[in-house]
């Protein structure tokens, strides 16, 4: 199926910002020259669309143009609803032309088109609506965007007509059935460019420019079009010691309330901490596999030790972090992912990289820049799973509780990226907030699976299926997991978009651990071809070269800095923290034991280089 898109001279603003979303999603789209009197015929629309299977987009200003100031033939709207399986109506006005089309393409259910009356109004999703608004349903938020949104007044009352997203008593999205041809009408003015920056913008400032064409682009193409695999969670909790109490932390109560709640909780873990641990919580945590996990959260959790940009001092604090983790294994049983959670949400470019070439599987950070380069990111980088502009190493983006509100949720979700909830010990004074938190995402998203962070980015994937019946997998994270649930045999092809000019060479492809040679890597990325029998499950990493040099230590200063600092966080978060003035001087001693570790550093730096 193709999005076949009208044009006079050349594609409409809107349209062709609309043709960049759809081919985003991997939307075959048509741009069709129109030059004035054949679209009154039956003929040229049946040579367009022999098979007429495919979607029109309708932006009303292109037949305009075409017809001049004539009236809008009752021909031409039964040819368009006849000679194709939908429509998508867009970019709509409030010029009469524009309602006049409207009125008849929606057979009167649709009457007339207006301004919001006031900015306070929100959004409103159709119960109902799972099938096209997904997790968006039965959802309530707002601000409206005034600047951008129109609303259709109701016509005559009619079942054909599905009333998708309203603004007060009028609809800013609706669907309508007649006949063979499906009609999807959005009343935003503008669609959103993909390069937008918006950075940590809430989503109402571009939800109307964006999730409407998504949801109805998503809707028509089906399988066709990139869409999210599958909706996972996992709530972060960062630095504590696995003991049985830390800060306001009771590892008993945790396990309870995740049973209780159903979420699982990842310890960002400290590998500084790596002989500290209490037995009976290690226990706690082989017992809670589907509730309780470890991945990585800096070596010392000095301040801004992965924000450096030094890669001899990054690869040897990750080696000895790697070290540190390796030992802990050993002791325990436990295993601790190769997922880097930055510590105090600091990193430069470097760490990227160097994580990438010591094979980390991806990073999780709450702020979606380096430290020492505020850039913002991108809609086109939100609506996939991960960012990947850092050196190509995947960052998957997390939120913080107070943030995380139900349509930030199903935003997530719609682009194909983890709910990832980042806590710390304090949190744990209301835990209940964590259990209503855990309710909501459940609430928004019945089917979501709570899962350990590597898990959680191996399987946010996109998939998109094409005509000979191969599922095409785009991977973010170094490793993904790809399951055959289906009774017959499948067709994979797994690709990672990665540059080709990228500063890290791949060294290889591993399925489950082992050398794989069936992969290709060329200028859009890597890719692998497998064959996977009903009821398999494989994954799939990337294997890089590390050409960095590492020091055998850090140093004496550094490790005696660090063992300072770590017990000043940990007097500061079990003892201090209840007390307002003794928390300040705490972290004033911090500050300075950080300080002493930055000088220490750099001395050190000198002599080496
Ligand atoms: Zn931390």
């Amino acid at each position: 199926m193709k999005l076949v898109v009208p044009y006079i001279g050349e594609l409409q603003a809107e349209d062709a910002r609309l043709v960049r979303l759809a081919t985003f999603l991997g939307i075959c789209c048509d741009p069709l020259p129109l030059e004035g009197s054949e679209v009154h015929c039956a003929d040229f629309w049946e040579k367009v669309n022999p098979d007429r299977l495919s979607c029109l987009l309708v932006n009303p200003s292109v037949f305009k143009k075409c017809l001049g100031e004539s009236d809008l033939p009752e021909s031409l709207i039964a040819v368009l609803r006849s000679h194709f399986a939908y429509l998508i109506v867009h970019a709509v006005s409030t010029d009469p032309f524009d309602v006049n089309m409207v009125s008849k393409l929606s057979q009167g259910q649709l009457q007339a088109i207006g301004q919001i009356e006031r900015a306070s109004q929100s959004y409103e999703i159709a119960q109902d609506a799972k099938d096209i608004c997904g997790a968006f349903s039965g959802l309530h938020f707002g601000p409206v965007n005034l600047a951008n949104d129109l609303v259709f007044a109701r016509g005559y009352a009619d079942s054909a007509l599905r009333p998708l997203i309203s603004i007060g008593k009028h609809l800013f999205m609706a669907a309508s059935r007649q006949e063979r041809t499906e009609i999807l009408f959005l009343g935003a003015k503008e669609v959103a460019e993909l390069d937008d920056q918006v950075g940590d913008a809430p989503l109402t400032e571009y939800f109307s420019r964006l999730v409407p064409h998504v949801m109805a682009l998503r809707h028509i193409f089906g399988e066709e079009c990139w869409r999210p695999n599958a909706d996972r969670a996992t709530v972060i909790i960062d630095d504590p010691l696995l003991r049985q109490n830390y800060g306001f932390i009771n590892f008993d109560s945790m396990v309870r309330l995740a049973r209780e709640y159903n979420f699982h909780a990842t310890v960002a873990f400290i590998p500084h901490n790596f002989r500290r641990s209490s037995p009976r919580v290690l226990k706690m945590f082989r017992d809670n596999p589907d509730h309780l996990s470890l991945c990585f959260h800096g070596n010392d959790h000095t301040g801004a030790e992965l924000a450096s940009s030094d890669f001899i001092r990054l690869n040897t604090m990750l080696d000895a972090a790697e070290r540190r983790m390796g030992i802990f294994r050993n002791r325990t049983g436990l295993d601790c992912r190769r997922i880097m959670v930055f510590p105090q949400g600091n990193f430069s470019v470097e760490a990227m990289l160097v994580l990438k070439c010591r094979n980390f599987e991806a990073a999780v950070n709450t702020v979606s820049y380096p430290t020492d380069e505020p850039v913002r990111i991108t809609i086109g980088e939100l609506m996939q799973p991960a960012v990947l502009r850092y050196g190509s190493f995947p960052l998957f983006l997390r939120r913080r509780m107070d943030n995380t509100q139900s349509h930030d949720i199903a935003f997530s979700l719609l682009s194909g990226r983890p709910v990832l909830i980042v806590t710390h010990h304090d949190d744990f004074q209301r835990p209940q907030l964590i259990g209503e938190l855990a309710t909501r995402v459940n609430g928004v998203a019945p089917g979501i699976k709570w899962s350990n962070l590597a898990s959680a980015v191996r399987n946010s994937t996109l998939t998109r299926r094409t005509p000979d019946g191969t599922l095409h997998v785009r991977a973010f994270s170094c490793a993904v997991q790809i399951d055959n649930d289906s009774n017959r045999a499948k067709r994979f092809s797994v690709e990672w978009p990665r540059s080709y000019n990228e500063p890290i060479a791949i060294d290889g492809v591993l399925v489950d651990q082992k050398p794989y040679r069936n992969f290709h890597a060329n200028e859009h990325g890597i890719t692998v071809a497998a064959d996977l029998a009903s009821g398999r499950s494989q994954v799939f990493s990337l294997e890089y070269r590390n050409p960095y040099k590492s020091l055998a230590t850090l140093g004496f200063g550094w490790n005696a800095k660090a063992y300072l600092r770590r017990r000043l966080s940990e007097v500061r978060d079990n003892y201090l923290s209840r007390n307002r003035y003794l928390s300040v001087v705490a972290r004033k001693a911090q500050r300075f034991a950080s300080t002493l570790t930055h000088r220490n550093l750099s001395k050190k730096q000198n002599v080496l280089l």
